[in-house]
């Protein structure tokens, strides 16, 4: 799956937008996730399907198949007479994507444990050295990619297709809860913590091997700072009450000389 399009050298002229390769549309879809990846297109960009156009030289109907597909995977949102937008998963969405993954990941490695073969093993082995890898190269949006990968071939491995296909679209969410909420550049799932997983998996204990991803998965979870942004005024009040409390001068000369 490369985004690399085969042109067919014909000649680039203004009429031509509709002619354009097919796989320009996937271009468009893999830099729009890699932009929300690496942070450099937050939630709540506008994603005008006019200056899509412009910028990739392809018609409008190109643009919005690339982003119908973002929006399949939940990465990008579609309101009608509104266009498309980088949606902000909300704190409760995030954490429901988690408890979703909680539920499906352990079940498809109760079907996928029992019978791991050893081209299965092979498998996991390699994608563990990609992960490494990306750590390695400290690349965050290929660190997401790998870590995201990691789950997917071992989904697959349960021979589930429909348990593969929710999980999918959650491993594309999980994605955005990350750009979002990821505030510090570390990785969401640390290599060395799917290398331990391999060896779980590949002991043949499908109760270990649960527990350990469901603890993986929290752990992921834990690592992010999922607290909305608007958070109540209340909540503001009752720090600085508390805070005040405590010293007899104001908490705004601290804040002024702390830096
Ligand atoms: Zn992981």
């Amino acid at each position: 799956m490369t985004a690399q399009a085969t042109t067919t050298g014909a000649p680039a002229d203004e009429t031509a937008a509709e002619d354009r390769p097919a796989s320009v549309d996937i271009r468009i879809e893999q830099d729009i996730a890699a932009a929300i990846f690496e942070q450099r297109m937050p939630p709540g960009t506008r994603l005008s399907e006019a200056r899509l156009g412009q910028l990739y030289e392809v018609s409008r109907t190109v643009v919005r198949k690339a982003l119908f597909r973002l929006a399949s995977d939940r990465l990008v949102e579609i309101r009608p007479n509104r266009g498309a937008i980088v949606p902000r998963p909300d704190v409760t969405e995030a954490r429901n994507v988690f408890a979703a993954r909680r539920v499906i990941e352990p079940a498809l490695l109760a079907d996928s444990v029992p019978h791991l073969a050893a081209a299965d093993r092979r498998t996991l082995d390699a994608l563990v050295v990609a992960d490494r890898r990306a750590h390695e190269a400290r690349d965050r949006q290929a660190m997401i990619r790998a870590s995201g990968d990691f789950h997917r071939g071992l989904a697959r491995m349960a021979g589930n297709d429909v348990l593969f296909e929710f999980l999918e679209q959650l491993i594309g969410r999980t994605s955005l809860i990350i750009a979002t909420y990821q505030t510090y550049v570390l990785p969401h799932c640390a290599e060395h913590v799917h290398e331990a997983l391999v060896e779980t998996i590949a002991s043949g204990d499908v109760a270990a091997a649960q527990q350990a991803m469901i603890r993986h998965l929290l752990d992921c979870e834990a690592q992010l700072h999922l607290q909305d942004d608007d958070t109540e005024t209340d909540d503001l009040a009752g720090m600085l009450d508390a805070h005040a409390t405590d010293t007899a001068a104001p908490a705004f000369t601290d804040t002024r000389n702390a830096r």
